[in-house]
């Protein structure tokens, strides 16, 4: 399995729950997302008012479901959580949304995965707090409408652009997830150290956040991995000389990439001199899905400036030849 992976697993599910946090005040980073939030969930409050249907998307790993069960703790309400591809009759949501109290939050992970059958039962429940329910099969069949508390639906996704434009366009609020910066990926490990009760100094905190790509569910992966070194290792404590040799031995370089990132670039750069190259070939050569190249893979290397996304086609950047120590070609693009 990947250790960066910005995927959970069941094992990190019990450590998670400890170190998640629970409140908007501790919530890393995202500092224009967190004062609107801030603001909304006030108005809202105030008014004694059902939050308005949030949108929440980015890639994985970068605290969607933090932020969903924050905003039900900060509305005070309780939080029910489903995913796109578990729901898949439309009697499903109908018994989760009838059972909601006011103001309630309803959780929606991959929400882009929901069958048409299901959204469809989802847009008159988030525009009029109403479902309709068919009642019986055939010419006997008849719909009745049964009415909702005002609850919010807050609904996650890896890309805005994968939702169907008559359900995007119903989300009130809409909040894009941005990678994390060095210094809050340092603070947030930081702080899941002295949950953990693991001792680290800053130069340790800072190493594990410079290989944490961006995400701080794999910041806090490398930090249980790292913490296994160092006690075995060392005296326990995490340095960045114990981090630094952590991570060598698990095979994640100074900018975080592991073997699977430097097989794409590696591919893109010998099979495609660069590129450009289509996001299903390159899914291919290296044997992977494309929704793993786009959703999983690509964003990070994007956002790194390692490579670059072009009408044609994928390219790699100077940036990638350098950091193999390769000369880039003369008409490269980046
Ligand atoms: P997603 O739903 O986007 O895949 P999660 O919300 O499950 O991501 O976040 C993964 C883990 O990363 C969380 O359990 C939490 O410990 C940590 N995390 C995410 N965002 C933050 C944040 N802003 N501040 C501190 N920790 C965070």
């Amino acid at each position: 399995d990947r250790l960066v992976t910005a995927q959970g697993n069941n094992d990190e599910e019990r450590v998670d729950r400890a170190i998640r946090p629970k409140r908007l005040k501790d919530y890393v980073g995202q500092k224009e997302l967190r004062e609107q939030m801030e603001i909304f969930i006030q108005a809202a409050v105030t008014r004694s008012e059902a939050l308005d249907h949030v949108l929440i998307f980015g890639p994985p790993g970068l605290g969607k479901t933090t932020l969903a069960n924050i905003v039900a703790a900060e509305m005070n309400v309780n939080i029910r959580q489903t995913s796109g591809p578990v729901l898949d009759k439309a009697g499903d949501l109908a018994a989760l949304l009838t059972n909601l109290q006011a103001h309630d939050v309803l959780f929606i992970d991959e929400i882009h995965r929901l069958s048409p059958a299901v959204e469809e039962v989802l847009y008159p429940a988030m525009e009029d707090y109403q479902i309709d329910i068919i009642i019986g099969e055939g010419p006997a069949a008849r719909s009745i409408k049964l009415d909702l508390p005002p609850f919010t639906l807050i609904g996650a996704t890896t890309r805005a652009g994968l939702l169907t434009s008559p359900l995007r366009d119903r989300f009130g609020i809409v909040q894009r997830l941005e990678f994390y910066t060095v210094d809050e990926l340092a603070s947030i490990v930081s702080r899941s150290a002295k949950m953990l009760d693991i001792g680290m100094d800053s130069g340790g905190a800072d190493e594990i956040a410079c290989r944490s790509r961006g995400t701080p569910r794999i910041a806090n992966r490398l930090l249980r991995r790292v913490r296994d070194f160092a006690e075995v290792k060392g005296n326990g404590t995490v340095t960045r000389e114990i981090a630094k040799q952590a991570l060598d031995m698990l095979k994640i370089d100074q900018q975080g990439f592991d073997m699977l990132d430097r097989k794409l670039l590696i591919a893109m750069i010998e099979h495609f001199q660069g590129g450009p190259v289509g996001l299903d070939t390159l899914a291919a050569v290296i044997s992977e899905e494309r929704g793993t190249v786009e959703d999983v893979l690509e964003p990070y290397l994007l956002q790194q400036g390692f490579i670059m996304r072009t009408p044609r086609g994928r390219v790699v950047t100077h940036k990638a030849y350098s950091h193999f120590g390769l000369p880039a070609p003369k008409q490269q693009l980046g």
